[in-house]
């Protein structure tokens, strides 16, 4: 049996329902393959989520499978968000919890950005 983050992808979770339009979210960024968007529970005075508009479950399958291209437009949507935003030039934090183990609720890799404020060692 795969532990969970190794599971095939369920086409069902909630960020692959904003993607297909089927739920609202606020976007912040759309590229051609990753979409940023506010966390509806945020836990800083900025809170984003980037996501890959792929079907890949966690880090470490983004990481594996996706394509170059993929790749290269995550990384880069990552940084224009937190320019947006304008948590850059001030500062801020990536987060990318892998597997239930780690916190990982919503099986679609997503990365957290923090900022809007200072950042303690760790934001739980
Ligand atoms: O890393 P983890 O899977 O725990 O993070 C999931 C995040 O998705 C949470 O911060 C939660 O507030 C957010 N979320 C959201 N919109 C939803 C459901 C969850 O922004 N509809």
């Amino acid at each position: 049996m795969p532990i969970d983050h190794h599971q095939p992808y369920d086409d069902s979770n909630i960020f692959a329902r904003i993607l297909r339009g089927e739920l609202p979210a606020t976007k912040v960024l759309e590229t051609e393959h990753s979409l940023a968007l506010h966390d509806i529970n945020p836990l800083a005075p900025v809170h984003v989520l980037v996501i890959p508009k792929g079907a890949y479950v966690s880090w470490d399958d983004f990481a594996a499978n996706a394509s170059e291209a993929e790749i290269a437009d995550f990384v880069r949507a990552i940084g224009e968000t937190a320019r947006k935003v304008g948590a850059e030039p001030q500062g801020y934090r990536m987060l990318a919890n892998t597997g239930k183990r780690a916190g990982q609720e919503v099986p679609h890799l997503h990365v957290h950005l923090f900022g809007g404020q200072p950042l303690g060692p760790m934001l739980a």
